[in-house]
């Protein structure tokens, strides 16, 4: 399209259109022409198919016909929404100069048009386009090669609200800490968007992840940019940060500039995010237990959902963060719990609290809209009921002896400005335009001149009135009106069978002077009628300039406190999380969690907190509390392992979940659905539950499986959960079987973590006499008249049969394969019985692990060969010497 070529050809707006597009090749061209963004070419093919409207065509390029669709202004955010919501990115291209400026230049000049805004997934601010309890992130990642290990980074920021994180990761963890932070877009170097290392983790994060050029990433320039940005000589009092840190936050404000190019959103100073001080928890094990959404996506059913009793959009996003990033501190977890515990003894409070709340409007995001200049009355409007708002709760608060965390919020909103509250509520009106070029948002009083032009506006509006009754008496025409239209302004009109007196007589024709004859009617003006409307006119434009000024000069005011504000709404969300996990512990009985940095993990009376919730719904029944107790057996240090066998359909993947749940719950800061909970600090949560199929990526059910189990094996520590259910069911029995043996040997030896393990095979069970912290569970259930039923009930021991046959029956399988089953499965016992499995635990000797983790079957290492065949009492020094230089060329 680009070409000198089609440049030549092309008339002086197309070769503008052409230019501009060339230089925003990746994104749908919004170019303005009067009241609509036009858009051309592939464009236009491409947005009239998403988004349904018509396409039409506008002259010819090259000879041929340049497709064309429009959508108009007003409602362009709609369009926007559905575009970045298809994964398109949009150049927004407005008319830079007064049209009347480009017609001095000469008839043939077009109006000069600059992109004014690129908008991307990552990087929007408009109410509609973002989810009032979703954080809309975008992050950028850096990898920095120096003499060691690379190290990577992560910097994100929510320009919607002025969040703004960095941390360090690394590429076993990366795409856990993405999937944590959960961005719209990732910007990634396009050096190593192909990079097989990472491609991985870009495959999975598809269209989120976009590449863009390296210079963006440089990390030689990156903290003079970030310095540039806050407009400070130095970073040294924002903290210390590593060179890839500052590489990726440099990119990521980068980013910003790019992509909002006018105007600077008030971003908050970086802040540092160690890896260790969130809980980890692996990709898989992050869908499995549908943290957020559900395996198929949805938002309904996930445990955000069931735990979600906040009442701001604020609060909405600080749960939904706190859950995805539960600590490791019991010290900041204890505080947030001390809130939840006030609150709960002060019900009334808590009450008057989620009260006020709820007039609390989306300061931080109306705040950032007012600083990019794409403000409206109604933004100024939502500060000022924050600030309101954040006064009640304040008094509210201000009575009670507050526990830590809630003391601190209170500082904070004591800290707001209360002259910009004031003035605001004096000079912004209560019934608000949209838009401020629609005017009429100044209160009456709040601006004597503004008083004044209004005053002679309605002024000249009741003359105006006055000079109908007076035409109308003059002519004798009773249905004669003043009428007001965009084109034409003041005036009369009669209907054409009427019109006689004012055409009849030259002293009339000369007094109303004809301007236009409709179908049925005629209209006039006067030269006094002439003279009104101009100084209505002239009225309007002056009080719209004194209230644009106004205007102004509130959004300055309110953008100088931006800081105060973004505090005192972190402040506001802080307590209405607290409020609402105050409210759910109440209405759900949940318990205050004991956390701590043992190794403890006793739960009692623990339930599974969504499907608690369903069955309630549902009236199906109460659910079945149960315990579990992992902590160390008497007098160790390390916890214990669960092994748990029962049928299925007896309730082991729930009571596995629940307990994993549980953790994530008490470490997030919330009280948790058990009577009681004793929970040592999880540093990594693991699962490995229901066979999620991986087909597209070409791996079948029993891959995935091994990968994730892989990964466990791998990764846990003596302070981590494991959670696994029915490892090796995707392979041959005796496979499985085998497979499985030696991941719980591996987990009780090696790994030494907490952990639950749901099976199949009940041969497993064996092991717990030789496992020192390894003890049998079974799902109880009760036969009746051949039948199962399933009481949902955790106890020690052993399933003795899996009930696989009675399942199938209650599954409607016809009664004759029911039957031959039955046969099939005496023959089969009574075969197993001859060779039982639990030989093994007498013929096996117990499964060692290596001290360095290593691959067992890899032996020892050339190093460790030579060292041992060296006899060192018959050595020289020399030799000894050359000998050492050997050993490290083996290295
Ligand atoms: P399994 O993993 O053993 O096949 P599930 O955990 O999938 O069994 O549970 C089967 C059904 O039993 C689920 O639909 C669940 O709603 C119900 N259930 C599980 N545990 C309980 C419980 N503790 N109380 C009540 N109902 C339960």
């Amino acid at each position: 399209l680009a070409t000198e070529e089609s440049r030549a050809s092309a008339t002086p707006m197309m070769e503008q259109f052409i230019e501009i597009k060339a230089n925003n090749p990746d994104s749908l061209l919004f170019y303005r022409m009067g009241d609509f963004y036009e858009l051309f070419f592939e464009d236009a093919l491409e947005a009239s198919r998403a988004l349904g409207i018509t396409l039409t065509k506008r002259g010819q390029h090259m000879g041929q016909d340049i497709p064309m669709c429009g959508v108009p202004v007003h409602a362009a955010d709609d369009y926007l929404q559905k575009l970045i919501a298809l994964g398109f990115r949009v150049a927004v291209c407005e008319q830079v100069e007064d049209p009347a400026e480009a017609k001095k230049r000469g008839s043939k000049s077009v109006v000069k048009r600059d992109v004014i805004r690129l908008v991307t997934p990552g990087t929007i601010t408009e109410e509609k386009l973002l989810s009032p309890s979703e954080s809309n992130y975008l992050m950028a990642l850096t990898r920095i090669r120096g003499s060691a290990e690379p190290v990577l980074a992560l910097a994100w920021i929510d320009i919607s609200t002025g969040i703004f994180r960095l941390a360090e990761t690394e590429s076993s963890r990366l795409l856990a800490d993405i999937l944590r932070i959960d961005p719209r877009e990732l910007i990634v170097p396009d050096t190593i968007f192909h990079d097989a290392e990472l491609k991985p983790v870009f495959d999975v994060l598809g269209r989120t992840a976009v590449p863009q050029p390296s210079v963006l990433f440089d990390s030689a320039t990156a903290e003079g940019r970030i310095a540039r940005y806050f407009n400070v000589s130095t970073l040294d009092g924002f903290g210390t940060f590593s060179r890839a840190e500052h590489a990726a936050a440099a990119a990521a404000v980068a980013y910003v500039e790019k992509t909002q190019i006018a105007e600077r959103p008030p971003l908050g100073r970086p802040e540092r995010e160690s890896a260790a001080s969130t809980l980890f928890i692996d990709p898989a094990t992050r869908a499995n237990l549908e943290l957020a959404r559900t395996l198929s996506g949805d938002r309904n059913g996930s445990l955000l959902k069931a735990i979600d009793r906040t009442v701001t959009g604020g609060g909405a996003r600080l749960l939904a963060e706190r859950l995805m990033s539960p600590l490791t501190d019991p010290i900041r977890i204890n505080e947030r719990l001390d809130s939840i515990g006030f609150l709960m003894e002060e019900p009334s409070l808590c009450g008057d609290l989620r009260h006020h709340l709820k007039h609390v409007p989306d300061m931080p995001r109306a705040l950032s809209r007012l600083a990019l200049d794409r403000g409206g009355p109604r933004d100024l409007a939502a500060i000022r009921q924050g600030l309101s708002a954040a006064g009640d709760v304040a008094r509210l608060l201000s009575e009670a002896l507050l526990p830590e965390e809630l003391k601190l919020a209170l500082s904070r909103l004591e800290a707001l400005p209360a002259g910009l509250a004031t003035l605001l509520s004096e000079t912004l009106g209560d019934e608000l335009p949209l838009l401020k070029r629609d005017g009429g948002f100044l209160r009456d009083g709040a601006n004597t001149e503004l008083d004044e032009v209004r005053a002679l506006r309605d002024q000249s509006r009741r003359v105006i009135a006055g000079l109908q009754l007076q035409y109308a008496e003059e002519t004798g025409i009773k249905s004669l009106k003043i009428k007001h239209n965009n084109i034409l302004g003041y005036f009369i009109e009669v209907t054409a069978g009427n019109a006689g007196p004012m055409t009849d007589t030259p002293e009339a024709k000369g007094r109303f002077i004809h301007r236009q004859t409709m179908a049925n009617a005629m209209r006039f003006t006067t030269t006094e009628l002439a003279d009104l409307e101009s100084r209505i006119a002239n009225a309007a434009d002056k009080a719209l300039a004194i209230e644009l000024a106004a205007f102004d000069h509130m959004t300055s005011a309110v953008v100088a406190e931006a800081e105060a504000i973004k505090a005192g709404a972190r402040a506001l969300a802080v307590i209405d999380v607290a409020a609402g996990l105050a409210l759910l512990a109440d209405e759900q009985a949940y318990c205050r969690p004991l956390v701590d940095g043992s190794k403890m993990f006793a739960i009692e009376g623990g339930r599974h907190p969504v499907v608690e919730q369903a069955l309630r719904r549902q009236s199906s029944g109460p659910f079945v509390a149960n315990n579990c107790d992992l902590s160390p057996v008497s007098g160790g240090k390390d916890g214990a392992i669960w092994l748990l066998t029962g049928p299925n359909m007896g309730g082991k993947s729930t009571f596995l979940r629940q307990n994993a749940l549980i953790a994530i719950l008490a470490q997030m800061g919330s009280f948790v659905p058990a009577t009681s909970a004793h929970i040592g600090i999880v540093d990594r949560l693991f699962s490995r539950v229901g066979a999620s199929d991986d087909l597209a990526r070409g791996r079948s059910t029993f891959m995935v499986e091994m990968v994730e189990t892989a990964a466990i094996l791998n990764q846990a520590t003596d302070r981590s959960l494991v959670i696994l259910d029915e490892i090796g069911r995707g392979t041959a029995t005796f496979d499985g079987l085998s497979i499985a043996w030696a991941a719980v040997e591996h987990l009780h030896e090696g790994n030494r973590c907490r952990g639950l393990f749901a099976t199949h095979f009940h041969e497993l069970t064996v092991l717990s006499e030789k496992l020192a912290r390894l003890s049998n569970a079974t799902m109880r259930v009760k036969e009746w008249d051949g039948d199962v039923i399933f009481l949902h009930e955790v106890g020690p021991g052993a399933a003795d049969r899996s009930y696989g046959i009675q399942v199938a029956r209650l599954a409607g399988l016809p009664a004759s394969v029911v039957a031959r089953a039955r046969d099939v499965l005496t023959r089969l016992e009574d075969a197993d019985r001859k060779n039982p499995a639990s030989q093994l635990i007498d013929d096996l000797p117990l499964f060692q692990v290596a001290v360095r983790r290593e691959d067992a079957s890899r032996g020892p290492s050339k190093v460790e060969e030579a060292l041992k065949a060296m006899s060192l009492d018959d050595m020289t020094p020399r030799e000894a010497m050359d000998a050492l230089y050997d050993l490290k060329k083996k290295l």
